[in-house]
């Protein structure tokens, strides 16, 4: 296998004025976006990349989770395709560039070789996968689950907006309902180019971050239960302050995730204090407890600290602690041999590189369950994002553009 010429470019200028015309559609009120997903700024969105896609050559295709798969035909008949995406919808806060710019790299990329003229053995699909953002239909990466067979479609098709309207309704109703049973096509590996989310290449002064993992999560949650009295007439030895025991699980899971540095993180994101008085001693507070980190036996491990210490935390002070966990996430570990390909490219471009391990969760997270899998990093000004001031240059842009493509091509394999 034959990786490509490192004088094989993108045309970057090409790529923003895409991502530029998309941010167009469904702008929003602060220089980003919201383009929700299944709404008609989304439809809107869809159609305009099929037009590019069409103009490029490819071949749609759609299933019946509205993802869209525009394919460009390899030498080989019998060769499954290399599939490279993200997604086009948007948080209602969002920014110009998260999941867009992987669909429209991808774009990019079949630009590139239509101009050069280059063959590939195997088909190379661009993709998009419907509602990753979650945001409208929860849960997030919706469609690319079912996809993975995580989840069922017709489970996703009944989940409800705020509006009461359903998933699999609204689906229709923007005409984006394919005929193509969902999960049906073979991978021979899967591409996502996104921007960090995060601080540390910009930090760092790195074009690229090559993603070798992403974080597993654990949602526990808690609940410790005390006694209801008056905050003013109730002698301090006679309380069993609920609250005490929340205090107590706050200090103790962020020593615990101390303990796991530098790849584990935790927290309390979330609290309910009943019945929540300004003068009634918690009675009890239920919240959740969020334990990250790319290494399952690690996160095992905070949540069986937690288990073990957290109940006598609570019971020397009277209250009582109860747990179970809410929320799963085994840690991903994209596939070696792709992740090779996406550092060799970066060394091959001249581009500075770290590994990088996914915080955020991503359609290449599920995908990697079923097929071979890896993600290409490009970092993102102050590491902001669902945020409509969501910032990057198009020189990170191309750079990230032309690692994934360098790595796509190789897996594809030119036909000299
Ligand atoms: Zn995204």
């Amino acid at each position: 296998m034959t990786a490509p010429g490192q004088n094989m470019k993108i045309n970057g200028e090409r790529l923003w004025d895409s991502i530029m015309e998309m941010a167009k559609i469904g702008p929003g009120i602060a220089g980003g976006n919201n383009r929700q997903t299944l709404t008609d700024e989304d439809a809107e969105g869809r159609a305009l990349f099929q037009s590019w896609c069409e103009a490029a050559g490819l071949t749609m295709g759609l299933d019946e989770m509205g993802n869209m798969f525009a394919r460009r035909e390899g030498t080989d008949p019998d060769a499954l395709p290399v599939y490279v995406g993200s997604h086009l919808d948007t948080q209602p806060t969002g920014g110009k560039y998260d999941g867009v710019l992987g669909v429209l790299a991808g774009l990019e990329i079949v630009r590139t070789l239509n101009d050069l003229d280059i063959k590939t053995r195997h088909p190379i699909v661009v993709t998009n996968w419907t509602n990753e953002e979650g945001t409208r239909f929860a849960p997030a990466m919706l469609s690319s689950a079912v996809f993975a067979g995580v989840l069922e479609r017709d489970w996703a098709y009944g989940r409800v907006d705020a509006a009461g309207k359903r998933f699999g309704d609204e689906l229709e109703r923007i005409g984006w309902k394919g005929p193509e049973k969902v999960g049906d096509r073979k991978m021979h590996a899967f591409f996502e180019l996104h921007i960090e989310q995060g601080p540390i290449l910009e930090a760092e002064g790195k074009d690229i971050g090559v993603v070798t993992h992403g974080q597993g999560l654990r949602w526990i949650e808690c609940t410790v239960t005390g006694k209801g009295q008056h905050t003013g007439s109730t002698p301090m030895y006679m309380r069993r302050n609920a609250g005490r025991g929340l205090a107590r699980v706050t200090e103790l899971v962020h020593e615990i995730a101390l303990q796991y540095q530098p790849n584990a993180v935790g927290a309390i994101g979330h609290v309910d204090v009943y019945p929540n008085s300004r003068n009634i001693i918690p009675e009890k507070v239920v919240f959740t407890v969020d334990f990250r980190s790319h290494v399952l036996e690690t996160l095992e491990a905070m949540v069986a600290e937690l288990m073990e210490t957290a109940p006598g935390l609570c019971a020397d002070i009277g209250v009582k602690f109860d747990a179970q966990t809410v929320g799963f996430f085994d840690p991903p570990s994209f596939d070696e041999t792709l992740v090779a390909r996406v550092r060799n490219a970066a060394d091959r471009l001249g581009y500075s590189h770290t590994d990088l391990i996914s915080g955020a969760g991503h359609d290449a997270c599920w995908i990697n369950k079923v097929y071979p899998t890896t993600m290409v990093m490009c970092p993102c000004k102050d590491g902001l994002s669902h945020n409509e001031a969501e910032e990057i240059t198009p020189g990170w842009a191309s750079a990230g553009a032309e690692v994934l493509m360098h790595a796509v091509v190789e897996t594809a394999e030119i036909v000299e």
